[in-house]
Order: structure tokens, then C-alpha cells, then sequence
């Protein structure tokens, strides 16, 4: 079986046990069976090999391999802060970004947002981070932050962070944008009524640098996968 799962519980003395819905995707969906290998990781960048050894209603026992190689980040981590889009446009947005790299996705609460980003929802994030993951071959989970307003990530942008904001009409985004010294990015995608004035103002005298993606106005998650495309 090639699958792979994530383990959310460390492992001990070469075993690990995958519970929830990771045990019952094995078990039910896949059917699988004691003997079979499988992969799991556990979202820091180590992936194992592992033999399913017991399996129990809710959890199955794994005997651990060798761990692969840590993925090493060849590109600076980017952070996008994102005025979420709605429904299956946001799910579509988290398999992207997971498959491109990002490393941190922030809801971004702006004053024309149109999707709020409530404990439920953010769960459902989190949860589409792990099946992309699975899917790509990603071993890093991408974060995902806590809801922040602009005045919040401004007031907690680390001080060697490049701050860049989205915004159409603006000089299109060049790598050299990015400051030498600079050890991480964080981006701002606005929601589909764009920013208020008034945020793209607070913005720029923070000196958060407006760039643009193009001659046409792009739907919030193409705006941000266009980021990660060229930022990560
Ligand atoms: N009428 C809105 C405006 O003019 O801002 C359109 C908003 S657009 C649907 C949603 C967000 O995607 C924007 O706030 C911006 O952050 C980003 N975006 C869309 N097209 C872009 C472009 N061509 N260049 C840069 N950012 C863009």
C-alpha cells in the first residue's frame, strides 16, 4: 500500500499508533490488514516507512523504519494573509498553497470580507492542509494562523520581514522586491471587493510595498496561488 498517513502522536521505541480518522481510513476505507507497509509523517519533515502490526477498533499499531531525510526550505518562508474566499473556493485555495509550499496561511480580516474565519472553519482548513499534504508528498504541514486584522500583523511582523500587499495596478512583483537581509515574506491578498482605501493607506505608511500580478483582476485565491508561485 502506498498511502500515506499522519501521525499525530509521537512515536516511541520504533512504534507509532495512528488514531481517528487516519486509523479508520486505513482500516475501512483501505481495508488494510496486519503486514501491509504504508508511509506516515508527522508534519515537521520526517517520513518513515512502517508495517501495520495491530489493528484495533479506532487505532492501528505501526512498526517504524528508518526516517527519510528533513525536507530543507530552499526559499524564504512565506507567510500569505488571505481575505478568505467562501466555500469550495477556499478548499481549493489550502490544496494549492500546500502543494506550492507556503509555509503559513493567516485569514485575514479586512473591513469588505465576505467569509468569516470561525474555530469551525479554521478546523476545516487545518483538516484540508493534512489531505494535501498526503496527496503532494508534502512532510511540512502548512500553519495555519489565527484570524489577524492588518493592524495585528503589522503590530506583530517580525522585524526582518519583507511586507508586500496585493493590489492591481500596482508595478508587478519582481524576486528583487524581496530585501537581501530579509528572513521571511508575509503577503496580503485583499477580498473580492478588493481593500478599503483606508487599509491600502495604514498599509503603505507601514511602507508595505503594493505589487501587482498582472494586467487582469484575479479571483483571491488566484491572486495568492500567483504569490506562492512566485515567492516560494
Ligand atoms: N476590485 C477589487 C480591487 O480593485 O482591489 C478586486 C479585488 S480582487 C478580486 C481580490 C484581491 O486579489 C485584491 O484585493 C488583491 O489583493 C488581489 N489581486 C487581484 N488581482 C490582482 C492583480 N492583478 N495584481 C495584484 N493583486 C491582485
Amino acid at each position: 500500500m502506498s498511502e500515506r498517513f499522519f501521525l499525530s502522536s509521537a512515536a516511541c521505541a520504533g512504534r507509532a499508533v495512528l488514531e481517528g480518522d487516519e486509523a479508520r481510513h486505513l482500516v475501512r476505507v483501505l481495508r488494510g490488514k496486519v503486514g501491509d507497509m504504508v508511509r506516515v509523517f508527522d508534519g515537521s519533515g520526517i517520513e518513515w516507512p512502517a508495517r501495520v502490526v495491530t489493528i484495533g477498533r479506532d487505532e492501528v499499531t505501526l512498526e517504524l523504519g528508518e526516517p527519510t531525510a528533513v525536507a530543507v526550505a530552499t526559499t524564504l518562508p512565506l507567510t500569505l494573509a488571505v481575505a478568505l474566499p467562501k466555500g469550495e473556493r477556499q478548499k481549493w485555495l489550502i490544496e494549492k498553497l500546500t502543494e506550492l509550499g507556503v509555509a503559513r496561511l493567516v485569514p485575514l480580516v479586512t473591513l469588505r470580507g465576505v467569509a468569516e474565519a470561525t474555530p469551525a472553519a479554521i478546523e476545516r482548513l487545518r483538516r484540508g492542509v493534512l489531505e494535501a499534504c498526503k496527496q503532494s508528498g508534502r512532510n511540512t504541514l502548512m500553519g495555519i494562523g489565527e484570524p489577524r486584522s492588518i493592524a495585528e500583523l503589522l503590530r506583530e511582523r517580525p522585524d526582518a520581514a519583507r511586507m508586500l500587499v496585493a493590489d492591481p495596478g500596482a508595478p508587478l512583483l519582481e524576486a528583487a522586491e524581496l530585501q537581501p537581509d530579509a528572513t521571511a515574506v508575509i503577503a496580503l491578498v485583499g477580498p473580492e471587493g478588493g481593500f478599503a482605501a483606508e487599509e491600502l493607506a495604514v498599509l503603505e505608511a507601514a511602507g508595505v510595498v503594493r505589487v501587482g500580478l498582472g494586467p487582469h483582476i484575479l479571483r483571491v485565491e488566484t491572486a495568492a496561488i500567483a504569490l506562492a508561485a512566485r515567492l516560494t
